[in-house]
């Protein structure tokens, strides 16, 4: 495994964020930022699990929307190889949020856990996941947070590949690719 499976989760829910609440394109349609219900929803569905279904409040989602924008720029730097302003990028996000690593007991023993000063959802979400980006960018997998080279799709990933090579956040986009130089091969 290349990310603990804890750290991975924080990883997952930080992409799934920053793709559903980040302006941009999504493949090749058009996304603009969510408001309103629509943004409560997109951040629900992005932090939660099958065992996990938080209330997120109109001002949670607001401040998890901010944070997402924050994250984005994590990603494009660390794509565009950059690490040291993703670091500097991250670095500041820790010292905002004040994340405080702590050790939590659960039904499998004891976990680390990335918690803000209280352990309200935006707060504890918001330090948790620039901690998922901290230990990605300061383990030697750096380099695996990416934005899709799938032109003008900028959904971002973490490169979970065995040798590193992803460069598209999904098979569609990776698809479409394929299919546009197979196209211009054979023209
Ligand atoms: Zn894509």
């Amino acid at each position: 495994m290349l990310f603990d499976s804890h750290v991975r989760i924080l990883l997952d829910a930080g992409a799934a964020l920053v793709n559903a609440t980040t302006a941009g394109h999504d493949g090749t349609e058009a996304v603009d930022v969510p408001t309103g219900r629509a943004l409560q929803d997109a951040v629900r569905e992005a932090i939660s699990r099958e065992d996990y279904r938080p209330t997120v409040s109109p001002a949670t989602a607001r401040a998890l929307g901010d944070v997402a924008a924050d994250l984005r720029a994590v990603y494009a730097a660390a794509d565009g190889g950059d690490l040291d302003r993703a670091a500097a990028l991250v670095n500041d996000l820790l010292e905002r949020t004040d994340a405080r690593p702590r050790l939590t007991h659960t039904e499998t023993g004891w976990d680390l856990h990335f918690h803000g000063p209280d352990e309200s959802v935006a707060r504890g979400w918001a330090a948790g996941l620039a901690a998922g980006l901290a230990l990605a960018l300061g383990s030697d997998r750096g380099g695996r947070l990416g934005v899709c080279a799938a032109d003008p799709c900028d959904r971002v990933f973490t490169d979970t590949s065995r040798n590193g090579g992803r460069r598209f956040c999904s098979t569609r986009c990776q698809n479409r690719v394929k299919a546009a130089a197979h196209r211009h091969r054979s023209r």
